[in-house]
């Protein structure tokens, strides 16, 4: 049966993958994003900018008017802004604070009411490893990534009994245009994977496809490293 699946930050890198993943299982795909751009083959591209309240909650009730109630969303839209805490101006922390936790929220919370009514749902949370693992520079990043754990486990506790699962994935290092401009850092990370390679795009939407899949339907509130074994242990 095909679903209805909205992906955030569809328009390139991790969210392109995965709004691809569902559309070759024949779901019916809205991708949000700020230049309104997806893959071919999504039902729906909306541009949005997730840190907008209000045009959140229009593009999902567009959505839904279009294609029912939401059978998944995945929360995966995110920028950096990175620099050291001593040097970061005020915008820098709240751009991504904006961006990656209060566009999760937004999302989720637009969601969920659908969700609960058609007692049934998954919610997948792009994180990452940033937290877990601590990067200098990422204190903005990481507290908005780490952030999105407590929403996400919140989230659980509260929709589980209408059979809706809330996970958060958290990726290590992707090669995407986010982490395409990090130079020789990026090979002295890479020498830090234990597998001895970055991931891929697929390595994430690969995951993804199965915490939405009914083989995930008992797996709720958890946290799922893609990292090639970076940050084992977080
Ligand atoms: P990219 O920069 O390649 O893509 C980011 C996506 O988010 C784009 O589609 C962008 O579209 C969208 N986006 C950014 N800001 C907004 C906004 N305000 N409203 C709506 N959409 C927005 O990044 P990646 O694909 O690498 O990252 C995807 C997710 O994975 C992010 O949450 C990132 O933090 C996370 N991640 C990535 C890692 C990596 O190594 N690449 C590692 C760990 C986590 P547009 O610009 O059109 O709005």
């Amino acid at each position: 049966m095909s679903r209805h699946v909205i992906v955030t930050g569809a328009s390139r890198g991790i969210g392109a993958a995965i709004a691809q993943t569902f559309i070759d299982l024949g779901d019916a795909v809205v991708g949000l994003s700020r230049a309104g751009t997806a893959p071919e083959g999504c039902a729906m591209s909306l541009a949005v900018d997730v840190s907008n309240s209000e045009a959140v909650s229009e593009a999902v009730k567009a959505a839904i008017a279009a294609h029912g109630p939401v059978d998944v969303l995945v929360a995966n839209a995110g920028i950096t802004r990175d620099g050291l805490a001593m040097r970061m101006s005020d915008q820098q922390w709240r751009e991504v604070l904006a961006t990656n936790l209060d566009g999760a929220f937004y999302c989720a919370r637009s969601v969920l009411s659908s969700m609960i009514r058609a007692r049934r749902g998954r919610i997948v949370f792009i994180s990452s490893i940033s937290p877990f693992y601590g990067v200098p520079g990422q204190a903005n990043y990481a507290a908005a990534k780490a952030g999105m754990v407590g929403l996400a486990r919140s989230l659980a506790r509260e929709v589980a009994g209408r059979a809706i699962t809330v996970n958060v994935v958290a990726p290590g290092f992707i090669d995407t245009e986010m982490t395409a401009d990090l130079g020789a850092t990026s090979d002295d990370m890479t020498k830090l994977i234990p597998m001895g390679h970055v991931g891929t795009t697929a390595d994430i939407a690969g995951v993804v496809g199965f915490l939405a899949s009914n083989s995930a339907a008992y797996l709720t509130g958890q946290v799922i490293a893609v990292d090639g074994g970076l940050a084992m242990g977080l």
